[in-house]
Formats: structure tokens, C-alpha cells, sequence
């Protein structure tokens, strides 16, 4: 069945976060839109697959972070059926012990004060204090906008101790910005942090993929076209498809990532070597790399026990770096009496899933014990492009409008993060209501 479409709509390449977000505004503002994607489904970096047996795999762990200013302005979070991890961790220490800290960033006295937790000292506890009392007292957009460094030089001249970045900093925040040096720009740690502090990691019940899915499901049918791949920009107001087909467009606004907004523009001109860089800015297309490998339990058990705290692993060298029991949050998750369990490891380049997946499965046996020897292997995904990597001096808002109708959005436009790509849709979408 085909929907009519108005002749000269907002044409939106891209259906991730931000090109959806885009979408979703305009159309509330009247304004007639067509998303064009060439993947066979919404959601960009924002996906889940449903396994034959029931299990739904996330493309690389990911979480909400419920406070993000873009997230409770666009999602309708009852709809999601959104299931919250317990705030905190299990650490393994290089020791081979593990200790676990509750809400360290809500409560951070007591959660690292147990007798028992080797990690930092009260003077560390107390900074973080001071840390949660910083964050606070500022709006989100306002510690973006602060003066920044790389996160572990950040770290250090807040006077952490070596032993409480180690064992704490790296494996959390370098979980999240898939960067375990800590390179990555401190005034996007202090954002973190904030909503760390400030909301819950959460999943959708039915998967990561919910997310999109809520946002497409909003427009009218026929706005988004999946398989839809689009081959460059013609004369700046019409869209070419790699089919050949061009469609006219009132405005045009890429919603592609870096590399990919960088071969649509050059395409504009036919030539590839003329790269737009007069109109367009500056093009960060570095990216972070994370490899998500997903295994399964024989039976019901959840080596996780139900805790739903994620597993951080502080040991150098190791390569299963964070671990979550997704189904622990979320039953549907897996399918009855399965339990999930996903393992990331960030940054490596080499490794190929044959070599990997043994590799993982003998630090898992040392740390869960030998029955994870027999855990199923259900599928690897390694993401080369996960996230745009942020680094101190990047401006947390790059601009937007390239040129009369051609706009630009996309986490790698301003900072990497949901709330980052959400953001960057919705400016857009009000620079064009504007225009
Ligand atoms: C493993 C992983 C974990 C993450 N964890 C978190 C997290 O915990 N919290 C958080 O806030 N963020 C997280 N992120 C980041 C977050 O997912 C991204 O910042 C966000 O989804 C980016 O959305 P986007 O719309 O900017 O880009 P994308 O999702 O990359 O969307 C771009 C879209 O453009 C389409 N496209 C490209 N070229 C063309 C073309 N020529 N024609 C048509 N379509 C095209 C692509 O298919 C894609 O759908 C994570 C990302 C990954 C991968």
C-alpha cells in the first residue's frame, strides 16, 4: 500500500535518533516530512534483533539515561515500560575480588564505606561529594558549555587518588564513553556524571529498540522509507537515490553520521575529492569502537543473581570489560528459563569473533566460575563506529545550517549521546519552523 506524498516535503536522510527527532517535530508543527533510511528498519545505532529462540539481543549495550533533558521532552516513558538498573556496580579488582558499590554517585559515603571495600579513600569519597554538590547546582547545558580537558587529566586535578580512578573511574566512565584511557572531554564527564546523579540507566522492556520504534510510530504512515539509501544531494533542494530516482525537496537535512554526511555533500557536486568544507564546518568522523558478544545460560539461573547491577571489570588487560544481565532487568529479554548475559569490550580492533569469543570465555570462567564455560554463544557484534569520539575544545553545539534549506543533526554535530543526537533533530526542526 503507498501513501500519498506531499510534492516538495522536508526530506530527512537518516532515520537514527536525530533524524527521527527532527521528524517527530516538524510534524507536530504541521510541517510535511519524508525520512528517507537506507537500513531495513529505524533507529540507526539504535537497535535490537529478535533471536528464533526469543532472546533480543541490543546492538551493544546501551541504556537511557531517564533525566536526559532531549529524552523526557520527546519519549512518552510509560509507553517504553522503562526498566531501571540498580545505581551502582560489581567491581572485579585486579585482586580478583569483586565489591560492590551502591548508588556511589547518590550516596557515596555509604557506598564505599562498607568495611569491607578496598576501593579510595574518605578523602575520595568526600570528593565526590563535592563533585554531586558541582553538578548540581548547574543546568546540563551549562557544564557542556564549561571549559574542558581530557577526563582522566579532569581526575587528577580534582585529586582523586590513582587507586579510586582505576578502580573506579576507568571501568565506569570509560564503560560509557567507550574510552577506557579517559580521553574524552571532562565537560561532557561532568554532563555524565549529572545524570548519573540525577536519573536511572534504564532499558525499554521489549529492547533498546523501543526507542525509535516509539518515535516512527508517531508519524504518519508512509513518512519514514526503509531500504532507502540516498546517493548525494542535487543543485542543494533535491535528493538522489542510489536507484537514480531524484525527489525535490522544500529542504533537505542530513541526519546521516560524519562520514557519511561528508560523502552525501560531496556527491552534491559529483565529485567525490570536493569536499565541502567552506559551508559545512568542521567534520569529526573518528569513532569510538565496542564489540558486544551476548552468551546464554543453559537454564534459568542468572550468574548476575539478580541484582541488576552491572559487572565492571578494573583488571588491565582484560577483555571482558563490562558485563550486564539484561534479562535480570527485563524478563522479556530472554525467553523462560534463559537468562542473558552481554559482554562489552571496548576499543579492541584486532581480534576476529573466533579468537574472542574463547578468550571471553575463560576470563568469564575465572570470574563467574566454571559453568560459564558452558554458556551459549549467541552472537557478537562489533560496532567500529559507536561513537563519535569528543575530545576537550570540540563545541558542544556545532552549527547546524549549512547553507539556505540544507541543515545538518547527529551526535557527531555535538556531543556522543542520545540526548546529543535528540537535540541537534529538534534544533533543526526549529530552524527550519523559523525560516
Ligand atoms: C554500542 C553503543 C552503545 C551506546 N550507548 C549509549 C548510552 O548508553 N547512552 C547514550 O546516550 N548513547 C549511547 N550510544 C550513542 C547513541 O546510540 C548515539 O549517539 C545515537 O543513536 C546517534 O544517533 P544519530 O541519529 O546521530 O546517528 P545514527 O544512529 O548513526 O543514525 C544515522 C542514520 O543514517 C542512516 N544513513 C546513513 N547513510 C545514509 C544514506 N546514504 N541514505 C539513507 N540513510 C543513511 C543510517 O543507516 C542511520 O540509520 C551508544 C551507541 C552505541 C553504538
Amino acid at each position: 500500500m503507498s501513501f500519498p506524498v506531499p510534492s516538495e516535503p522536508i526530506i530527512i536522510i537518516g532515520a537514527g535518533m536525530a533524524g527521527l527527532a527532527c521528524a517527530t517535530w516538524l510534524h507536530r508543527a504541521g510541517r510535511p516530512v519524508l525520512v528517507l533510511e537506507a537500513a531495513d528498519a529505524v533507529g540507526g545505532r539504535v537497535r535490537t534483533d529478535v533471536t528464533p529462540e526469543g532472546f533480543r539481543l541490543d546492538r551493544g549495550f546501551q541504556v537511557l539515561q531517564t533525566n536526559y533533558p532531549e529524552a523526557r521532552r520527546i519519549f512518552d516513558y510509560k509507553a517504553l515500560k522503562l526498566k531501571a538498573f540498580s545505581s551502582g556496580a560489581v567491581i572485579r579488582l585486579p585482586t580478583g575480588r569483586e565489591t560492590t558499590v551502591q548508588s556511589p554517585l547518590q550516596k557515596p559515603l555509604a557506598a564505599f564505606s562498607a568495611l569491607a571495600s578496598p576501593i579510595g579513600t574518605l578523602s575520595d569519597k568526600l570528593r565526590i561529594l563535592s563533585l554531586v554538590r558541582h553538578v548540581l547546582k548547574h543546568t546540563p547545558e551549562q557544564l557542556l558549555a564549561r571549559p574542558a580537558t581530557d577526563t582522566l587529566t579532569f581526575l587528577r586535578r580534582y585529586g582523586w587518588s590513582e587507586q579510586m580512578i582505576n578502580s573506579f573511574f576507568k571501568p565506569f566512565f570509560g564503560g560509557v564513553f567507550l574510552d577506557r584511557e579517559l580521553t574524552t572531554a571532562s565537560n561532557f564527564f561532568e554532563f555524565i556524571f549529572q545524570q548519573f546523579v540525577t536519573g536511572t540507566a534504564s532499558i525499554p522492556a521489549l529492547g533498546i529498540q523501543e526507542l525509535p520504534d516509539q518515535l516512527a510510530g508517531r508519524l504518519p504512515a508512509g513518512t519514514v522509507r526503509l531500504n532507502t539509501p540516498v546517493a548525494g544531494i542535487v543543485d542543494g533542494r533535491q535528493v538522489r537515490l542510489t536507484t537514480g530516482q531524484v525527489l525535490p525537496a522544500s529542504a533537505i537535512v542530513l541526519a546521516t553520521d560524519g562520514l557519511a554526511t561528508l560523502r552525501l555533500l560531496a556527491g552534491r557536486s559529483g565529485n567525490p575529492n570536493d569536499a565541502p568544507t567552506a559551508e559545512a564546518g568542521s567534520y569529526p568522523t573518528a569513532a569510538r569502537i565496542t564489540t558486544c558478544t551476548y552468551f546464554a545460560t543453559p537454564g534459568g539461573h542468572s550468574p548476575g543473581r539478580n541484582d541488576k547491577l552491572l559487572r565492571l571489570n578494573a583488571t588491565p588487560g582484560a577483555l571482558a570489560h563490562n558485563v550486564a544481565f539484561p534479562a535480570d532487568v527485563s524478563g522479556a529479554y530472554a525467553p523462560a528459563g534463559r537468562s542473558l548475559i552481554s559482554v562489552s569490550t571496548h576499543g579492541e580492533r584486532s581480534l576476529e569473533e573466533a579468537e574472542l569469543v574463547p578468550l571471553l570465555r575463560q576470563e568469564l570462567a575465572a570470574w563467574f566460575g566454571p559453568a560459564a564455560r558452558d554458556w551459549e554463544h549467541l552472537r557478537t557484534y562489533r560496532i567500529a563506529a559507536a561513537l563519535p569520539v569528543y575530545l576537550a575544545g570540540q563545541p558542544p553545539r556545532q552549527p547546524l545550517m549549512l547553507a539556505e534549506n540544507l541543515y545538518r543533526c547527529g551526535d557527531w554535530t555535538s556531543y556522543p549521546s542520545l540526548n546529543g543526537a535528540l537535540g541537534t533533530g529538534r534544533e533543526v526542526a526549529e530552524l527550519i519552523i523559523k525560516a
